[in-house]
């Protein structure tokens, strides 16, 4: 049914194709290559860092647990909004959301120290 003329075409075309995908390939390995080279891990392919909240965030807005990160592994955050956001894997990885004003407590009193489970305190 194809026109031997199709035919041709098709076959040049796949040609074509053919050495697109080399040249992609070839770019995969080049990125590999030089993230190696600048000491990105791959944990963190596809992720944004966020000095504004130290968290890492995908495409989607998902954020991940920088600690884990740090261990080559990528979890997902939980948030606990106002508060932060608490590392779905290990729950010691805790993060405050620095756009999140602690309430004006008076701590002036001798039981202020010790700290809460929020670590808005400082690290
Ligand atoms: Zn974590």
């Amino acid at each position: 049914m194809i026109d031997p003329k199709d035919a041709s075409y098709i076959d040049d075309l796949e040609t074509e194709i053919a050495k697109l995908r080399a040249e992609i390939n070839n770019k995969d390995i080049e990125i590999k290559r030089l993230k190696k080279e600048k000491g990105l891990s791959s944990t963190r392919e596809g992720l944004t860092f966020s000095t504004h909240t130290g968290l890492w965030a995908d495409q989607a807005g998902l954020l991940y647990c920088s600690t884990c990160l740090g261990q080559d592994k990528r979890n997902p955050m939980k948030s606990e909004l106002p508060w932060g956001w608490r590392c779905s894997a290990e729950p010691k990885h805790y993060f405050s959301n620095p756009d999140n004003r602690p309430p004006v407590v008076n701590m002036r009193g001798p039981r202020g120290g010790g700290g809460g489970p929020n670590s808005w305190m400082g690290s």
